[in-house]
């Protein structure tokens, strides 16, 4: 497969924390390296924000499966991320622990958001890889559907308690 690769140039710059880069992206999801500080992470310490990261991918049988592109996170790294992330910072969520379903890597050749005018000088009917995600077993889907809940519930009784006040 051909694949896109992002000039490197860490440290130079300015940060765009909406913005992903596509190489650091991919190498992220296919080696389970930290979003936060780039190094690997380990069976024991690797969270994601349930929230905030990914979604429900609808199979063919109709089931759904939670699917994620954002790398993993050191419990360490969530509360960098936490501070600095302005998305996170307004959610208020609370990282999960990864189980031992690493998930299934996909890769996907539809155009990244923002990606439309790069992919447009690319030669036709060419598949390239932009992005990656990890599809996750039924057991890990329920952890992140319940963590979702409760993070529902969470974001329910806050306003009701701010519209009490
Ligand atoms: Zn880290």
């Amino acid at each position: 497969m051909v694949e896109l690769d992002q000039k490197q140039a860490p440290g130079v710059g300015q940060p765009l924390f909406a913005a992903v880069h596509v190489t650091r992206q991919r190498r992220g999801m296919v080696d389970l390296l930290c979003h936060v500080c780039g190094t690997p992470t380990t069976p024991q310490d690797r969270y994601i924000f349930p929230v905030a990261s990914g979604g429900l991918v609808t199979l063919h049988d109709g089931s759904q499966q939670y699917g994620c592109n954002v790398p993993p996170i050191h419990h360490a790294c969530t509360a960098r991320a936490l501070d600095a992330c302005p998305h996170l910072s307004r959610l208020a969520e609370r990282p999960l622990k990864c189980s031992a379903d690493e998930g299934r890597l996909i890769h996907r050749t539809d155009v990244t958001p923002g990606l439309e005018a790069l992919a447009g000088t690319l030669p036709a009917g060419l598949d390239v890889v932009f992005s990656c995600y990890r599809l996750y077993g039924p057991e890990f889907t329920r952890q992140v559907v319940s963590a979702r809940d409760q993070w529902d519930q969470r974001a329910r009784s806050r306003s009701r308690r701010n519209a009490a006040l």
